[in-house]
Order: C-alpha cells, then structure tokens, then sequence
C-alpha cells in the first residue's frame, strides 16, 4: 500500500523539517551527548510549537492528530536528534494514547494541557531484573488500601526517568493462573515518596539516560489508575504496538541521517587519486544502505496509515519494529565503515549512529521476540 500525504501533512513535515534545520545544530546535539544532558531548551519549544500534543485531543489542549502525524514528526526528529525523538515518543505514547485513551477525567484535564505544552513529562516503567522480554512476569505489587494503592518493588531501564515529572508503571494488581492477568498500570510522580533511583551506565541513549528505580510503600490514589483493574496487559498491548511506531519513525529518520553523512564523506574522501564512492565496494554499500532506509519509510508510513484505519495488526506491528530496527543498526554499522577510521573518531557522528542503533534490535522487545511474533501469527 502506497501512503500519499495530504497538503496538510506535508506542510507539516516541511514546518518540522526548517524548525529542525534552525533549531538543532550538530554541535548541540552533540554537546547534550557528551555531557548526558536532556535537550530541555528545544522540548520546551516543541511544546510551544504545539507539537507535544500532536495526538492529545482538542478539548486538552492538543491537536487530535494521527499516526500518520506522530510519524512525521517524530521521523524528523529522529534524523536530527534520536534521543529527543525518544523524549517525545513518551509524550505521544504514555501521555497522547495511553492516559488520553485510558485515564480517567480528572487525570485528563490535569495533566494532559501540560504534557502538550511540554511542562510535564513521563516516562513508562515495565522492565524488572527478573521480567524482561517475559515481561507478563512482572512483581512489583500495588495493593489497595482506601483510595489508594500501595507499590513496592522495582523496575530496570526505566528511560528518562530523571527528567520525568510522571511514570506510567505496569504493577502486579493480582496473582492466579495466568501471569497476564492481574496487571494494573498507574501513573505515579516521580518524586512521590517512597520513589528513588540510580542511574545505569549503558552504551548509548545518553541524553535522556536510563534507571533502576525502586518503589518502597509509594502511595498512589485509584484516580492515577489507567483503564481497568487487572487489564494493564491488554491496553498496555495497544500502548506498545504504538511505541512501535514511534521508535520506528525516528530510527528511519536516524538511518537517513547516518545515511546521508555517508555519501557526503564517501563523495569528499578520495584514496588512489579518486573519491572513495567510485570504489565498487563503497558505492554498493551505500546502495544497500538506501534500499533498507527506504524500505523502512514505506513500512512505517504504511503502518502508521493502517493504524489510523484501525486495520494495523500485531504481525504489522512486528514486521515493521524488527525490519526497521535492524535496518538502522546494519545503515549505522556500514555507515561507520565507509568512514574508515575516522568512523571510530568521536569527531563524527558515526559513532553514535553505532552506538544508538545497538538499542533498536534490545529495546521494547528484542528482535528475537519480534520474530516470535511473526511466526505465531503464521501458525508456527
Ligand atoms: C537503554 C535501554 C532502555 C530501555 N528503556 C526501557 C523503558 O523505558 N521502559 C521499560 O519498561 N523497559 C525499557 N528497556 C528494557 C527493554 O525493553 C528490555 O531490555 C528488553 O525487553 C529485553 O529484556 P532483557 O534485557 O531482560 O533481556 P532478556 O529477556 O533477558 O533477553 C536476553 C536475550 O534472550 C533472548 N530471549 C529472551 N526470551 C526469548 C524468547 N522467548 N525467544 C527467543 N529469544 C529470547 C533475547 O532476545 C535476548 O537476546 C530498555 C532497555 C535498554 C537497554
């Protein structure tokens, strides 16, 4: 299926692409990287923009748009600055979808004008030490008490918790045959009491950061609850084909930023009195890298264009997080070695094209899982 954008979406993409272009200069993205420093000066515009409201209804203060939308912006992004893509995926995904689909009114009208306008951020907490790609294992128990209910335990790589005002946290409402049910999310502050954290040290993701957080008798009121009691798995299941798309679109972007700075030192280096893309051997590298950047694109916006149908299954949802994911580490690895050593360098970008697109093939479900997907909807 071939997705035409409308005038309007593409006025749009052209509105972030110069936004983009004026706001996010290389050595900006660069110096938030080295120093592991959220980019809080462009969010906070993106927030004036209206942006960070792309998918939060009209009537809190956002503007109602699609999946086409949220793809758009966040491929942009993505090709600029992936860990400000990421910070926004958060907003479209925890705040957009799941509380604007799933919170009850109160919680709405409170926090979703100010997750639009970029004053409150969130995160999402699922993974545990002992609950990964089995992620239905999760133990950390929320027991009602009044109004309330009570959370301990602990959750692992919980990213951008430290510049998070609220997590959407999946929670053990009950335990019984079936590890899936019982499975409550809730939205929590993140400096409620009895909420701590320490920082992992990883590879990449640096800007935002990721954390080991532990929640020790942090009482959260029923009215922070989202959807129903002990049916967190199967909303948080539509959440997640979601963030498929969010993580998606901006590693397209990503790879085509990758891409790009590799014809570009490809077509200036020159080795044996000639530029070093009139060497099959590079040339033919830069063509795989462009066929998989492109096949990415198609497949998200196709993705994205059934999601706002209603038509996108969970085998879409696979297919298109494992090609993409794959695609952009395989462009960032083969982007490095066209650059030689100076790929290695932390003078260019490369680098962290490598490091970043490590990630993609771990997080929100490995590839492995995703080809588990695949293969059950083929009856296997
Ligand atoms: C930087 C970073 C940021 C993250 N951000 C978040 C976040 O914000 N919120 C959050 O909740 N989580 C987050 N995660 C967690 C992430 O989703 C998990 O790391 C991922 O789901 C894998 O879980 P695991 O690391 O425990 O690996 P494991 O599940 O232990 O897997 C280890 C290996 O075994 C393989 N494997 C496991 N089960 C199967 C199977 N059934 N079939 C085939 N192979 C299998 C995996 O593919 C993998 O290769 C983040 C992770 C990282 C590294």
């Amino acid at each position: 299926m071939l997705v035409e954008f409308t005038p309007e979406q593409i006025m749009f993409r052209d509105a972030v692409r110069d936004f983009c272009a004026r706001e996010i200069t290389r050595e900006y993205v660069r110096e938030c990287d080295r120093e592991r420093r959220p980019p809080r000066e462009v969010y906070d515009k993106l927030g004036k923009m209206g942006w960070l409201g792309i998918n939060i209804a009209e009537e809190h203060g956002g503007s109602g748009g699609g999946a086409v939308e949220v793809a758009i912006l966040l491929e942009e992004l993505g090709r600029s600055f992936l860990d400000l893509a990421f910070w926004v995926f958060r907003a479209v995904t925890w705040g957009g979808l799941a509380i604007g689909r799933d919170g009850q009114d109160d919680l709405k009208r409170a926090v979703l004008p100010k997750i639009a306008d970029g004053t409150t951020t969130v995160c999402f907490s699922l993974t545990e030490p002992e609950a990964g790609s089995d992620a239905a294992a999760i133990s950390l128990t929320a027991t009602e008490d009044g109004d309330d209910f009570i959370l301990n335990g602990q959750k692992v790589f919980t990213s951008g918790f430290k510049a998070s005002d609220l997590d959407v946290v999946a929670c053990r409402t009950a335990t019984g045959e079936k590890k899936h049910h019982g499975i409550t999310l809730f939205v929590v502050d993140t400096d409620a009491p009895g909420v701590t954290y320490t920082a992992m040290e990883t590879l990449g993701h640096w800007p935002l950061g990721t954390a080991h957080v532990f929640f020790d008798d942090v009482r959260v009121s029923k009215s922070r609850m989202l959807g129903t009691l002990h049916n967190g798995w199967n909303d948080n299941a539509v959440y997640l084909r979601y963030e498929r798309l969010c993580l998606s679109a901006a590693r397209t972007g990503a790879s085509k930023a990758a891409l790009a700075d590799s014809i570009e030192y490809a077509q200036q280096r020159s080795q044996f009195d000639q530029p070093i893309s009139k060497f099959q051997a590079v040339s033919h590298r830069l063509a795989e890298m462009q066929m998989k950047t492109e096949i990415s694109e198609a497949l998200v916006y196709r993705y994205a264009a059934l999601l706002d149908r209603d038509e996108a299954t969970v085998r879409d949802a696979a297919i298109l997080k494992l090609y993409a994911c794959e695609a952009y580490k395989e462009v960032a690895d083969d982007g490095l070695q066209v650059l030689g050593g100076y790929g290695y360098t932390m003078e260019y970008d490369l680098q962290r094209h490598y490091r970043e697109s490590r990630l993609g093939v771990i997080g929100a479900g490995t590839s492995d899982v995703q080809r588990n997907i695949i293969a059950r909807t083929m009856g296997l």
